[in-house]
């Protein structure tokens, strides 16, 4: 079954030997996707996902794009770009504290002319869904994205991520990756099924348990097959989760972090960022030093964008 989608990511992404931090590492062939350049504002994983949220969206009519994060969200900057391009409206629902001067993703929400709802990560949810309800009840025909864009339709971008490295003819005996709101692993995993890629997938969590992410995961990988039509028992040892890289908790960078974004700058010219793609580098890292890997292995590290964050607090006095 063919899921209609709007093609406006900049597909496919260029895959990267990285031979200086291979050696550096002195590990297994490191390789790195480059989705941190697939477009919109800055680029990011939420690019390939939201290609097929709009594609519903459009074809419902829709006139104003409502979605929520973290104040340093990636997915509400992409969404705030994506809105800005297709001329709809964009409200993002943000958990934190206003500033008194927005950098960052925030600085970029501004720049696409998202307006913006401010709440905590507890009320989030419902503040979006009281957002939602009032953009509706005025006329404003709203469409509502998910947290991270993960779900049945969102998790289709990995899906077809995974055919396209396909394509690329890369040998990857293992994908690392950041995983949180878990579409992009299970569209990953989804896609190895459905692709026929070997490689295993190790979605390096960045916020929470392993056994909870787990779960999300494979409720998005069978959400996503149904939405394929497809009648599928998926393994749950297929989704391999690991949590030893949480360290301080979400957004929270600490040595490791730190060490990682140095490294992949200073050995690649690389930029990672500090609370995604800094804390999978990390775990990269770690497993590497731990023998995880054998030195005759490929790692395809999946580079899921999150760069804007590099210029915003704390983070930005810290890593200099
Ligand atoms: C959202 C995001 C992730 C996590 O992707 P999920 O699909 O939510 O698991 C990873 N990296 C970056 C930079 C992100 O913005």
């Amino acid at each position: 079954m063919n899921i209609p989608r709007v093609k406006l990511a900049h597909l496919p992404t260029k895959i990267e030997e990285l031979p200086r931090l291979t050696a550096a590492l002195g590990g297994p062939q490191i390789f790195c996707k480059r989705d941190d350049q697939t477009g919109l504002g800055f680029g990011g994983n939420k690019t390939r996902k939201l290609e097929f949220l709009l594609a519903e969206a459009l074809n419902w009519g829709v006139k104003t794009l409502i979605t929520t994060g973290a104040i340093q969200s990636n997915h509400c900057r992409q969404t705030a770009a994506l809105a800005a391009r297709m001329g709809l409206d964009c409200i993002v629902v943000l958990s934190g504290e206003e500033p008194l001067k927005k950098s960052g993703n925030l600085y970029l929400d501004s720049l696409f002319g998202a307006e913006i709802i401010w709440t905590t990560s507890d009320k989030r949810e419902e503040v979006l869904l009281e957002t939602f309800n009032i953009a509706k009840e005025s006329g404003r025909n709203p469409y509502l994205i998910p947290y991270g864009a993960s779900n049945a339709l969102g998790m289709q971008g990995y899906v077809e991520a995974i055919k396209e490295i396909t394509e690329q003819n890369i040998i990857a005996d293992w994908i690392v990756v950041a995983s949180s709101s878990g579409g992009t692993q299970a569209g990953m995993v989804l896609g190895s099924l459905l692709h026929g890629f070997q490689g295993k997938v190790l979605g390096i969590s960045v916020d929470q348990p392993a056994n909870d992410l787990q779960k999300i995961v494979l409720d998005l990988v069978h959400d996503g097959a149904e939405k394929l039509g497809l009648d599928l028992e998926i393994p749950p040892e297929l989704v391999l989760v690991n949590d030893d890289y949480l360290g301080g908790g979400y957004a929270v960078m600490g040595a490791p972090e730190i060490e990682a974004i140095r490294l992949f700058s200073r050995m690649e010219g690389l930029l990672l960022d500090p609370v995604y793609t800094g804390r999978a580098a990390a775990g990269l890292i770690g497993l590497i030093r731990h023998g995880f890997f054998s030195k005759q292995e490929r790692v395809l590290f999946w580079h899921t964008g999150g760069t804007p964050v590099l210029f915003a607090e704390p983070y930005l006095s810290m890593l200099q």
